[in-house]
């Protein structure tokens, strides 16, 4: 088997100039407000930071050409959601942020022509945002997603949609949603899950409450959302009825990838950060740098990053040749989640109590990486869903030998 890890020249050269444009134009307003996006001026800010990338020839890297984009592939994102990943804005800037990204790649190989030109066309342009709507408070969908409560009955015309749902991203401002409702079955019965799509100003929509979590870099919080005799025509239906789940997986693989190309970038920032400040810090008559435990840490960073890529790397390559890569974005999401995590903190421990300040970005990195172990399938899910693989396989083998 042959392998050819470089990149196309036009690729690195997307990646090299977003990644000029996130240190000279992007950085710069993460550090004077603090990553918090919110403060910075919210979709206002997100518009500004969006021209700027289009200026900078950078803006929608994943977008099909058609829709104004680049339209490269996962394997080709991955360098350069890196270098967006770079800054906590950087990703808002190319329009490429959850869960905008994720809704482009679903509506792009599932919507029909209609609704690519009224949903896709829009949220590829960043003329609106979108948001994503299936987890819902206790006893509905959250790591469980058959436990889905949410209900579209058909009604004259088309679908009536009640329920409720939290912790979803952009609610607030979106301009419209991607809804998961149950069209069939019951709550704990696999199957029975429809997407529809709804502009954000269709009456029975109502966005509730933001949920006070612990980052603040994404646009529009994350939201209690309501659905409350909602009425939505049949060509609301994305897909086709009953095939929900199923587009969910279209959407979830390549998103929790994206979310690694993104996060690995902040990571290494951090990193970046904590050996500079070692290089320069001085104690016990030598630089930090110079000091074996803390050398540890800068290894075990080198290796974390390392590792996290050839994870990415491989299962991208899958997603690419049209794979589900089940497994392997199963794989790669636990250890880059888990792996983020420990860059940052051990970039924070290296640089003491400026670690935790608001003097240096790591504190605000920490805050960012930490939910990516719970949202796209928290570790426990995925390492049940990589054993029951294996346990299946052996207990098939075992059986076939009877
Ligand atoms: C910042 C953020 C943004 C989000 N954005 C969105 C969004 O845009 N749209 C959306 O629909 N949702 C969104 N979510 C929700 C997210 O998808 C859910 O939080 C996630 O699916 C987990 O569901 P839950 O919170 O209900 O946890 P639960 O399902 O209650 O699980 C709680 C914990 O139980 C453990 N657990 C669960 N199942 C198992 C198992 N089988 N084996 C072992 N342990 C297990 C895990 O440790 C898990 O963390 C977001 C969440 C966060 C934090």
């Amino acid at each position: 088997m042959a392998i050819d890890l470089s990149l196309p020249p036009e690729v690195q050269a997307l990646a090299d100039r977003t990644g000029r444009f996130i240190r000279d134009h992007v950085l710069p307003l993460e550090d004077a407000h603090d990553g918090d996006i919110a403060a910075a001026g919210g979709d206002r800010f997100r518009e500004q930071l969006q021209q700027a990338a289009r200026d900078a020839g950078v803006f929608a890297p994943h977008a099909p050409v058609e829709y104004g984009g680049h339209g490269l592939g996962m394997c080709d994102r991955a360098p350069v959601f890196e270098e967006a990943g770079y800054s906590l804005f950087g990703p808002t800037a190319l329009n490429i942020a959850a869960p905008d990204e994720g809704n482009v790649h679903m509506l792009a190989h599932i919507a029909n022509p209609e609704q690519k030109l009224q949903y896709l066309a829009p949220l590829a342009h960043g003329e609106v945002r979108s948001a994503f709507a299936m987890t819902e408070p206790a006893p509905g969908a959250g790591s469980d997603p058959s436990a889905l409560a949410t209900r579209a009955v058909r009604a004259e015309g088309g679908w009536r949609i009640n329920g409720t749902k939290y912790f979803i991203t952009g609610a607030d401002g979106a301009g419209f949603f991607i809804i998961m409702a149950r069209t069939s079955g019951e709550p704990g019965q696999r199957g029975g899950a429809t997407m529809f799509l709804a502009p954000a100003d269709t009456p029975g929509i109502r966005v509730g409450r933001h949920l006070d979590t612990l980052d603040r870099s994404m646009v529009g919080g994350h939201c209690e959302v309501f659905f409350e005799d909602l009425l939505v025509p049949e060509s609301a239906v994305l897909g086709e009825v009953d095939r929900g789940f199923e587009y969910a997986q279209v959407r979830l693989g390549p998103a929790r990838m994206t979310h690694v190309m993104r996060w690995l970038g902040a990571a290494r920032r951090g990193h970046d950060v904590a050996v500079a400040h070692v290089a320069r810090r001085q104690g016990f008559g030598a630089r930090l740098g110079d000091l074996g435990m803390v050398q540890k840490m800068i290894a075990d960073n080198e290796i974390d990053i390392a590792a996290t890529r050839a994870l990415l790397t491989r299962t991208c390559w899958e997603l690419d040749r049209g794979e589900p890569a089940a497994n392997a974005t199963s794989i790669a999401k636990t250890f880059a989640a888990e792996a983020i995590f420990r860059i940052v903190d051990r970039s924070m421990q290296m640089c003491g109590g400026l670690g935790v300040s608001g003097d240096l970005p790591l504190a605000r990195l920490s805050r960012e990486v930490r939910p990516f172990r719970i949202y796209d399938g928290p570790s426990e899910v995925h390492r049940w869903a990589i054993a029951k693989r294996v346990v299946g396989a052996a207990k098939r083998a075992l059986r076939d030998s009877e």
